[in-house]
């Protein structure tokens, strides 16, 4: 029975059923959203939290869930590339891309077909709609099930800390959302990589993330930077910033201050430190970044000092989200 497996949150007299990835709980959250509810679910990147895309009331209760302005412009998840077909225009070097990393953390902002049923808020007055196959066996089921794509921007507050434990989610969410399917911890632990390609003769790189840049450019050739009259919202401003003040390329930690630690010969794992990689590996730091900071943001210190993240490969993600945390404290 769901009942007995389901671990409840009461707050404030809301309730928020997190439940593991059992069949029957899949069955719960496709009821629920197709009811125009929301539920936090887990991708390959960070949870997200879904609402059916093509639901105006829905979609707008996952921006009021959030805090997030009406501008800023959602994601949408799709089962399968035919999905995503049905609602934008798919160029060759789009589908090549698709073709390539989907299902995989790699988000296509893309112009929206005349006929396409996601709702007009999803895309936040854009022309464009952004789309992504996510590569995570319960997120694919829950689609598939609901028989609708989502729209889901990450499971957390906006401009905190994206969430990848159901745990995260719960601590800042449970009293704004219905369910959270529990499906442990993200394996890469940092969002998509986001690209435009909308305009037939560019390609934008609008956020680094969980796929490299590189091997994008390896198919469209020359990505430009964020630049240029039509910009992404979610790059700016306030975002992926723990409670505390952050400090980034320190060497060693000030009193009082937490220490996020990097590489071989950094201080041990400890109350107020944490290492993301005693290795050195860039990947295995990016799936510990926001669990790390998530633990270490805590009323006991005056701040998170970072110790310095090589900035290649997913290096530059993880080094983006610090840069951004640190402008906001
Ligand atoms: P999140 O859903 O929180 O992971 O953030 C999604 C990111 O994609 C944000 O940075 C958005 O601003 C960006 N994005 C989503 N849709 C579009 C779009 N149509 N045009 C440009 N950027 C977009
Ligand atoms: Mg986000």
């Amino acid at each position: 029975m769901v009942h007995e497996v389901a671990r409840m949150r009461e707050r404030d007299g809301v309730s928020c059923l997190m439940l593991p990835s059992d069949g029957a709980a899949l069955e719960r959250a496709s009821a629920l959203l197709r009811g125009g509810e929301l539920v936090a679910f887990p991708t390959e990147t960070v949870y997200g939290l879904g609402g059916d895309a093509g639901n105006d009331a829905a979609v707008a209760r996952i921006f009021a869930a959030k805090g997030r302005p009406a501008e800023n412009p959602l994601i949408a998840h799709f089962a399968d590339f035919e999905g995503a077909a049905r609602e934008v225009e798919f160029d060759d070097r789009a589908r090549r891309l698709a073709e390539l990393v989907w299902p995989g953390p790699l988000t296509l902002v893309l112009r929206r077909r005349p006929e396409s049923r996601i709702s007009l808020r999803v895309s936040a007055g854009f022309d464009t709609l952004a789309v992504r196959v996510p590569d995570h066996p319960l997120a694919l089921a829950l689609l598939r099930r609901t028989g609708c794509p989502l729209a889901a921007p990450s499971a957390n507050p906006s401009g905190g800390l994206s969430p990848t434990r159901a745990d995260h989610v719960m601590e800042h969410m449970a009293d704004k959302i219905d369910m959270v399917l529990d499906g442990g911890p993200c394996r890469l632990g940092i969002e998509s990589t986001v690209v435009d390609l909308s305009r037939p003769d560019q390609a934008r790189l609008l956020r680094p993330g969980g796929y490299p840049a590189e091997a994008i450019a390896t198919v469209v050739g020359t990505l430009s930077g964020a630049d240029g009259p039509i910009l992404s919202p979610g790059i700016f401003g306030v975002h992926y910033a723990p409670r505390l003040p952050l400090r980034r390329n320190a060497r060693r930690r000030q009193t009082g201050e937490a220490l996020l630690a990097f590489g071989r010969g950094a201080p041990k794992s400890g109350p107020a430190v944490r290492n993301l990689s005693s290795k050195g590996d860039l990947a295995e730091a990016a799936a510990n970044l926001f669990d790390m900071l998530h633990a270490l943001d805590q009323p006991e210190f005056i701040g998170i000092a970072v110790m310095p993240i090589p900035d290649t490969g997913i290096g530059v993600a993880i080094n983006d989200r610090l840069r951004r945390a640190e402008t906001s404290s």
